[in-house]
């Protein structure tokens, strides 16, 4: 590891951050009140400040750093692939052999017959290239008609136009003019908060054949694709009822609609199955991948297409698309460095048989704690619904002021966990050991007492 004093002093580089940075998703006047928070490296699964403070990370940066933070390997990989060619592209009928073989890899994971990868640099970008190919697949079956994507409320699919629009965030969809045309979005499986006195396994039903109803009010004829994370990540860790996605696949197929599963945040481990399709039983026609692929060491993305999908692209001549990064040589070589090391540990096995659930039976005791109304994950993700009435799975009244004081809290103790909402958010490196876990739930603990705490104080609980 770089020395920790290899930088400049904290104060100058927030002042020259303030002065000069745009930061994704912040309040950029809170921030400067109080300076961003710096962090100088990493490893395994603690992060460590400009102030050598450690923090252990709970978010594996954005859901992504799957094998951990420092492995070596992947930086020499990444070093030899730059020497050699550090860039080429792949259009206009050329190729590499990073592209090669890591084309070839995830052909050999994707489930069935999802043989195809298209790159990106991100997942954003990907569900865009999503949103292209299934129109041009359309148009190129004769059913030009088939234009409108169907998403949901509270979905996230990425940040672009595109993506944005796919994703059902009012917050987002009220900057910028979105969603764009043909993208229409149904209610998200969320039970706990929207699920009324249904059981779980009738709201997912409920919310399932909303698919159906939007179909007919779209007309098949012109109803493109459905697309939605087999989890959603940041809308919360929304697992769905058990009864949902047989629904959706039932009725993707039975309506001749494709399938898109967003497996950014999912794939590559985190639901214990190199794909959450896997965990759910979902045969998506195509696949958006990102994070996970590349464990965040590397910006890459990209679209996991079923062949027969493939083919009728591959028929229609040129397709008229793509990124100067797309299958980026650097980027290609350290994901496929990434899924050796996934695979030669066994760490998507063992999130199956042994983190995963040691981790859950940990989260499992918050659901003690006074403040945590649920405690939920699928294999390595995770929220807790904090509430002041768990037996009427209430809100708080001001929403998301509790989750960011316990959020703030858990930052003061070294734990990165995310708010959304009144959710506190889940989803460590799959490296995590048993003695780190043990660690990280006593923190959670902690931080839910003081989140408690501040927010009786302030009147919010
Ligand atoms: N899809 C999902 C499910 C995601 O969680 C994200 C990122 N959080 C994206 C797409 C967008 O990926 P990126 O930020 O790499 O563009």
């Amino acid at each position: 590891m770089a020395p920790k004093d290899n930088h400049p002093p904290t104060a100058e580089m927030q002042a020259l951050d303030a002065a000069h940075h745009i930061h994704p998703f912040s309040d950029t006047a809170q921030m400067r009140s109080r300076g961003a928070r710096v962090i100088t490296q990493a490893d395994g699964c603690w992060l460590t400040d400009s102030e050598g403070k450690r923090i252990l990370d709970g978010m594996a940066g954005l859901w992504c750093v799957n094998i951990g933070y420092g492995r070596h390997e992947l930086a020499e990989v990444a070093a030899r692939q730059m020497q050699q060619l550090p860039y080429y592209n792949t259009f206009f009928m050329t190729t590499h052999p990073p592209a090669v073989a890591l084309s070839a890899k995830l052909a050999e994971i994707a489930p069935g017959d999802m043989n195809r990868v298209f790159y990106a640099g991100s997942g954003s970008e990907a569900n865009d290239t999503n949103i292209r190919l299934a129109r041009h697949y359309w148009h190129l079956m004769g059913k030009p008609t088939k234009r409108t994507i169907i998403s949901r409320k509270n979905g996230y699919h990425g940040s672009t136009m595109g993506s944005a629009s796919l994703g059902g965030m009012s917050g987002m969809h009220a900057q910028g003019g979105m969603p764009i045309p043909d993208i229409v979005h149904i209610d998200q499986p969320y039970w706990w908060a929207e699920g009324g006195d249904h059981s779980p396994e009738e709201f997912g039903r409920i919310r399932a054949a909303q698919l159906d109803q939007m179909i007919d009010e779209l007309g098949q004829d012109n109803v493109a694709a459905f697309i939605a994370e087999p989890v959603q990540g940041a809308g919360g860790v929304i697992i769905p009822p058990e009864t949902y996605w047989p629904e959706i696949s039932r009725i993707c197929k039975e309506r001749d609609i494709l399938l898109i599963a967003d497996e950014v945040i999912c794939g590559f481990g985190r639901t214990g199955n190199w794909f959450g399709s896997q965990t759910y039983n979902i045969d998506p026609d195509i696949m958006t991948i990102a994070k996970g692929l590349s464990s965040g060491y590397q910006p890459i993305g990209g679209s996991i297409i079923r062949e027969s999908v493939a083919q009728v692209i591959e028929d229609g001549g040129d397709f008229n698309h793509g990124y100067t990064y797309s299958s980026h040589p650097v980027a290609a070589a350290v994901a496929l460095e990434n899924i050796r090391i996934l695979e030669e540990e066994g760490i998507v096995t063992r999130v199956a048989e042994h983190t995963g659930p040691y981790l859950q039976k940990k989260w499992a005791s918050l659901a003690d704690h006074p403040m945590v109304g649920e405690a939920r994950m699928v294999g390595m993700m995770g929220a807790l619904e904090l509430t002041p009435d768990a037996s009427a799975r209430a809100g708080f009244a001001n929403e998301g002021t509790v989750g960011l004081m316990t959020r703030e809290r858990c930052f003061a103790n070294g734990l990165v966990m995310r708010h959304v909402g009144d959710k506190m958010i889940l989803s460590p490196p799959l490296t995590i050991s048993d003695s780190e876990i043990d660690t990280l739930v006593e923190l959670a603990w902690k931080s839910l007492d003081e989140g408690m705490a501040v927010a009786k104080a302030e009147g919010a609980f």
